[in-house]
């Protein structure tokens, strides 16, 4: 296996903490509103990078928190309460928006094939933990009071940038943006660990602490959930490349303080997915749910299928077009694969051979796209239906497309039975005409068109439309 590291910027051969083992940590959601599929671009990505290590041979423990307190509308410890503003916004409570939350964020999960981790906790659960840590911070000097808060104290460190330049330049771009400045901070990257007194005098969930009745910032959570179940080494964490900064890069200041030694050795980040105006967000332009692309008529692997076309260092760009495209082609593939000779055994040799090439090139910085290529080369081989089938369905337990899953009888179908029917049709004009029986063409073309469909000659060949 290959990974790309942000912490180096190369590919690097992946060696675990322990042979066979990998711990594996993922930013989870913050459970305040509905994930919108930039975000799950994210999950898909690290949900193919947990399975092809599987794949590969390796035990993988993977651990995800759920953020349901702490993260303010700014990732940089300003502006509103998230959890708060969601609550507002709805009505209920805190928690009844987390719970609301925190189940959409699965069903949307399940819908496209994404695991659960193994070991999923929201922050509320950890407290004690928490406090802990800002504790034996406090103790070794890396963090101090100011203002009834606690704030971590960046200039301790050699070296706070992990990542380089790039989250400097991300930085200088926050606090452009930045309007309120906290003055408690002696050093601008500084973060909070625990608020005490702060700006959100009705702040719903609080608890005591010896500094008094408060509760934690966001970074803590995620160094202290992994430490929990992962332990003081750990082997790739994961998240959207927005997470970089400030969010990993406190993680890693914390934690490392904390430690006395380096935390984790393989950083995996997702690129960002784009619509046509920039990048994603849940208040500009379309809220992009996977419900909103169901209702549309899309089948939520299809978006799936859209991601995995693409590597996931590159920026994606999202229109109703490109997903046009994924959904025909997911059709036209499983079509293919339905189709497949049934009969006979698959040839095992073979099998195991082409799992092989798929550890390399899936493996290989998770190339997903060259491994939907290796799936169309298995379709074109010279293999038996069977051991095509069987080849397939191995795979699949990377790409989580539903392969293999017979289609049901659904308005889909139709459209299928009507593909082909026109197909057929299109193909019995084009016999016509090059027999230069012209009257038998014009007679399929006016019976398609009887049955509402348009066709047209272009040098690309025929193409047809529903009228
Ligand atoms: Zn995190």
């Amino acid at each position: 296996m290959k990974l790309f590291n942000t912490l180096t910027k190369k590919v690097e051969e992946f060696v675990p903490n322990v042979e066979g083992k990998v711990n594996m940590y993922t930013c989870g959601p913050t459970v305040y509103h509905f994930a919108h599929i930039g975000n799950l671009r994210s999950y898909i990505m690290e949900d193919v990078l947990e399975k092809v290590l599987r794949y590969a041979g390796y035990d993988v423990k993977r651990v995800m928190n759920i953020t349901d307190v702490g993260h303010l509308s700014s990732d940089a410890d300003t502006g509103e309460d998230k959890m708060l503003k969601g609550a507002k916004r709805e009505n209920k409570t805190v928690m009844d928006i987390a719970k609301f939350y925190t189940d959409a964020f699965f069903a949307d999960c399940a819908k496209l094939n994404i695991k659960t981790p193994d070991v999923v906790e929201p922050a509320t659960n950890c407290i004690d933990a928490f406090i802990e840590m800002i504790e034996v911070l406090l103790q070794k000097g890396y963090a101090y009071r100011a203002g009834e808060n606690i704030y971590f104290d960046t200039s301790r460190l050699d070296t706070y940038y992990v990542f380089g330049n790039q989250s400097e330049e991300e930085l200088m771009v926050g606090v452009r943006e930045d309007v309120t400045e906290d003055e408690n901070k002696k050093n601008k990257n500084d973060f909070v660990l625990w608020f005490t007194k702060s700006k959100f005098e009705d702040q719903a969930l609080k608890w005591d602490s010896p500094w008094g009745v408060g509760y934690p910032g966001w970074h803590i959570e995620c160094s202290c959930i992994s430490m929990k179940h992962l332990g003081e080494y750990m082997d790739i964490h994961c998240g959207g490349i927005d997470n970089m900064f400030p969010h990993h890069t406190n993680e890693i200041a914390q934690s490392e303080a904390y430690l006395g030694h380096k935390w984790c050795n393989y950083w995996f980040h997702v690129h960002h997915l784009n619509d046509q105006s920039g990048k994603m967000s849940k208040s500009k332009g379309e809220f992009l749910t996977v419900s909103l692309l169901e209702q549309k008529g899309y089948d939520p692997l299809a978006y799936r299928l859209f991601c995995l076309q693409s590597h996931y260092r590159k920026p994606l760009v999202f229109s109703y077009e490109a997903l046009d495209q994924a959904a025909g082609t997911y059709k036209k593939l499983k079509k293919r694969i339905q189709d497949l000779e049934r009969s006979g055994a698959a040839d095992e040799t073979a099998v195991a051979q082409y799992k092989e090439k798929f550890v390399e090139i899936v493996g290989n910085d998770v190339n997903t796209s060259m491994g939907i290529t290796l799936l169309y080369d298995v379709l074109k081989a010279d293999l038996s239906g069977v051991t095509k089938r069987a080849i397939v369905a191995s795979y699949d337990e990377v790409l989580g497309l539903e392969l293999l899953k017979e289609a049901v009888a659904e308005a889909g179908d139709v459209d299928a039975e009507l593909e082909a029917y026109v197909l057929g049709k299109i193909e019995e004009r084009k016999v016509a005409k090059k027999e230069k029986n012209f009257a038998l063409a014009d007679a399929i073309r006016d019976e398609l068109l009887e049955n509402g469909i348009a066709i047209k000659d272009t040098r690309e060949g025929v193409v047809w439309e529903r009228i």
